[in-house]
Order: structure tokens, then sequence, then C-alpha cells
């Protein structure tokens, strides 16, 4: 354990969806504005060892930080709120814990003992809590699932283990709860929230401070009826009231007094909170001058969840041109050739992201297509460059057979190529892969370095030469195809610093047309705005003009 290091436990009670994620990435973001250091991990309680096999319906999106974990979509909202770097130790499941535990026990290190839930789990997670937070202020936890889960126990009890071990002036518990409003009493009911504290209670563990979901600030009168019933401080009773726009939830905190009354009960002293440029960033993205609709081709239609980080990225976008940014969902599966045209007609930019699968993607194809012919700005991510890639290789080239072998495998034309053998820059070894290597394993996963080309649009969003973008794929751009590829008017703006690896690439005389190998969404942040979502919004813009 680091000395000095303070710890916030975050929890959530009555239901799931209360958002402890975006909770903790505000209260991080609220002691960054104060000139302390935080670092947030998510203790998640299901039994995937990682969300990389997940399915985005059910779990939303898989977030991937620059060392390569796939992690759960909370992580996003701490990378955006914060400025704490995060990796493999911020995430922690109850199959990565169990799964250390397993092999240490196959390795004898338990030395014959009965290897159980208490101490040898819970002391493996109280293990992966002290690996974050060495040279940090604070360290936030969430406890993924809601108080009263069977799966989230173990968790629980290394939390309250915890205090003992690291000093109890150095720790506090945060409870997130519900306060709902029953609108034929015309009465908020705290009865919830009770339950829920007693729960926690049981198990041992006293919440320093409540978060109560509500619809409107709790008069003092349930303040302190809480309080009473809960054992809290009546000013450590918070209204996290509803907001319209995520990155309002800090400076709502702040208002309350949530900052002051974390300090105080951890025993820190800071500066007063420096809000002022995140408020002027909330008011541009709460009151823009302008508008832009973008279509977003994708499977995963009718979760948004799925694509988290697209959608906060794009509004970033927005933020930094002033307008708003409608984003219109299209279901790639229903797209085709003669009712593409009516489907996009009222999109000002053209949006394919990221997806696994062969399902969708003649729609997505088409929508490429359509962008490439109308030059409608046109913005390929990942799976979004390779129909990109794809589309130019059956109708500029002529290769009608062209794809990508993910999802023909025996294609006379793979343009997008599953690569046997290269050498990665992110493991620092030759890695091969052939069509029966594992799901898990093979992916070309977390930051690579790209170089750019001069006078693209690449280079014109990021003004500098050499970058680093974060990749979660298997599939490549086969370079057998781009020397043709280039003829026909495709634009190669940037590569793996040893050129082997295609990593954008564009379109002549098309005002905007881009696609990627990599996913800028995971580095976009409201206050700084990724710089290809930023230029794709404002060539939409520039075409919603026309
Ligand atoms: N399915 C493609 C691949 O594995 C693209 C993945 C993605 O879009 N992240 O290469």
């Amino acid at each position: 354990m680091a000395k000095n290091t303070k710890y916030i436990f975050v929890t959530g009670g009555v239901l799931s969806s209360l958002g402890k994620g975006l909770a903790s990435a505000a209260i991080g973001m609220l002691l960054e504005s104060r000139g302390l250091t935080v670092t947030i991990q998510k203790l998640d309680p299901y039994i995937n060892v990682d969300p990389g096999t997940m399915n985005p319906f059910q779990h939303g999106e898989v977030f991937v930080t620059d060392d390569g974990t796939e992690t759960d979509l909370d992580l996003g909202h701490y990378e955006r709120f914060t400025n704490a770097k995060l990796g493999r130790n911020n995430n922690f499941t109850t199959g990565k814990i169990y799964d250390q535990v397993i092999s240490k026990e196959r390795r004898g290190e338990y030395l014959g003992g009965t290897v159980q839930v208490i101490p040898h789990i819970t002391d493996e997670i109280k293990k992966s809590i002290c690996l974050v937070g060495g040279d940090v202020d604070v360290v936030l936890v969430e406890i993924g699932g809601t108080i009263g889960d069977i799966e989230s126990l173990p968790f629980l009890e290394a939390i309250r283990q915890f205090k003992a071990d690291a000093g109890p002036s150095n720790v506090i518990y945060i409870h997130l709860t519900l306060v709902p409003y029953i609108k034929t009493a015309h009465e908020v009911k705290t009865k919830p929230t009770q339950h829920s504290v007693k729960e926690l209670r049981s198990i041992g563990i006293q919440p320093d401070i409540l978060l109560c979901r509500t619809e409107s600030y709790l008069s003092d009168e349930i303040k302190q009826k809480i309080s009473l019933f809960c054992n809290v401080d009546t000013d450590a009773v918070f209204t996290a009231k509803d907001v319209d726009c995520i990155y309002e939830v800090p400076l709502v905190y702040n208002k309350e007094g949530l900052g002051d009354k974390i300090l105080q009960k951890l025993n820190i002293w800071a500066r007063a909170p420096q809000l002022d440029e995140w408020k002027e960033m909330v008011d541009r993205l709460q009151n823009p001058r302008f508008s832009v609709n973008i279509a977003i081709v994708g499977k995963y239609v009718d979760l948004t969840e799925s694509y988290k980080s697209l959608n906060e990225a794009l509004a970033h976008g927005g933020i930094s041109n002033d307008a708003r940014v409608n984003l219109q969902y299209v279901d790639s599966t229903t797209l085709t050739q003669e009712n593409v045209e009516e489907v996009l007609s009222q999109s000002d930019g053209v949006l394919v992201p990221g997806g696994f699968g062969s399902r969708g993607i003649e729609g997505k194809i088409i929508a490429a297509k359509y962008a490439r012919e109308k030059k409608v700005p046109y913005f390929g991510i990942c799976l979004g460059m390779h129909m990109a890639v794809i589309e130019i290789a059956r109708n500029l080239l002529d290769l009608e057979e062209a794809n990508g072998e993910e999802f023909d495998p025996y294609t006379p034309y793979p343009v997008i190529y599953l690569m046997k053998e290269w050498y990665d820059e992110q493991t620092k070894q030759v890695e091969k892969r052939d069509e029966k290597s594992d799901k898990g394993g093979t992916m070309r996963l977390g930051a690579y370095p790209c170089q750019l080309v001069e006078d693209t649009l690449a280079m014109a969003a990021y003004k500098q030469k050499d970058i680093s973008e974060r990749h979660r794929h298997r599939f490549e751009f086969n370079n057998a195809y781009k020397d043709r590829l280039v003829e026909a008017g495709l634009i190669i703006s940037g590569t793996s610093p040893d050129h082997e690896l295609v990593e954008i690439v564009e379109l002549k005389g098309h005002p905007w047309y881009l696609g990627c190998q990599f996913h800028p969404e995971f580095k976009s942040k409201p206050d700084n705005p990724h710089p290809l979502f930023r230029d794709f919004v404002k060539a939409s813009m520039k075409n919603a003009k026309q």
C-alpha cells in the first residue's frame, strides 16, 4: 500500500444503471480540479476474465486502454473526465481474481492449505487494489453491481477489510443510491435507500457519504430522515440530481459541496476547485450555435451503450465547432442500393464505426459508396475503413468479388486480410496467427505508433507527424493491392513507422473522406476533442450549408 494514498470506495444500491461509473469519474475530475492526482479502478463482479468477448448488446462497449487491455466501458468515463492513465490494473473481474488464485494454487503457492474466499480471494482483491495508486494522491475504486448481489460479496468484504489495513483516516465509502419520486403521492421515498444502506452495514461497511439519485433537490427534511436512518451525517447526504448532459455532473456535485466534504472526511488540504474551463465547455455543449446531422451506419443500432465512446467523441467534435451533433442510427442490415439515397439524404456526414462479423457489411459498403460518390464526408473507423477499401476495390478497380477475409475467407481479392506474421510494437515481438488462432489473443490491441504523410487530411487534423492511437482488430489492409488502389485515387496518409501497416486511408478529390485502422474515439475528451472528430464534424457542417 502506498504511503499517504487515500482511498475512496464507490458502491451502488437499489438498482443498477444509477451511474456509479459517471459518479466516480466526476469525483475524480473534482479532485483533479483541486490540484490532486487521482486514479480510478473498476472491480467487476462478473466471471468473465475480461469483457473482451462479451456481447456489446448485453454489456455495452469494450473500452481499450493504451496497454491493450479490453476493459469495461466505465474506464472510458474515467479517462474522459480525468487525466488518469489507465491500464490493465484498473479493471479486475471476479474471473481475473479467481484465475490468479487458482494459478497460484496450481503452482503450489498456498503450501497445501485450504484455499478459501476469505482470506485468499479477498487478499487477492486487496492486492489488486494496491497495484494502482503508487504515485497518486487519491485512488477511487468503483465496485460494479448492486449491494445485495451474491457476486459482489467478496469485493465488499475486501474493501471492508481494506479500511483497517490502510488506516481508518485514509479510506471513505461513498454509496450511490436511488431516492425515487412517487408521482401519485407527490413524495420522494427514502425506504429503498434505507434498505440498501442497511444491507451495506450488515456486511460491516458504514457509508461516509450518500449520493442520492433523484429528479430534484432533496429537502433538508428528507436529508435529515436519510441521515437518521442510515447513520450518515446530514451534511454528507447529497443530491445527485438528474442532469441533461453528463459533463454537468461534477459541476452539480461541486455546487452541493461534495468536494469539500470528501476532503474533510479524508483529511486532505487542497486548493479551491478550478472549474471555469469545464463550465465553459459544458455551456458550449448545451448552447451551440449550429447543428449537424451525422449518420452512424452500424449493427448494434438499438443500444447506444455499445458505441459509448464514439457518441461522446462526436459530441466533443461538436463542442469544438460550436455545433449540436444530431445522430441518426442506421441499421446497416436494412440499407440497400435502392434506399440508401433516401435513408442518408438528411445526413451531412456518414460514419461507419468498428464492428465484427459479416452481418450487415453489405449495407455498410453501400453507405461508403454513397458517401464517396455524393462527396458526403465519410469517416470509417476500423471496420469502417475496411468497408471503404473493399468498396473502392470493387467499384474503382472493378474487382467485383473483392472482400475482407473476415467476411469471405475464399475471396479471390482479399483487399483486407489476416496478417500471418508481423513485428508487434505493443508486445515488442514477432506475432503469428492463422485462421485457427483463438478469438481472445490474436488481435492487434492497444496503442501503436503511426506516421502521417504531409498534405493530407490526417496531417491537417493532427498537425504532427508522429501519433499514437489505440487498436482492436485482427484484419489489416493488404499491401498487395496498395499500388492499384493508390492509382485509383486512394491516399495512404498514415502507416506504421516501418511502413508495413496501413493505418489511415483517404480519397483524392473528396472533401473529407478518411478511414483509420484504429479507434480514435477512445482518446477524445470533452475538454480536448479528438482532431479527427473535430475535422469530420467541421467538414459535415460545410456539407450541411451547401
Ligand atoms: N472486424 C474487424 C477486424 O477484426 C474490425 C474490428 C473493429 O472494427 N474494431 O479486423
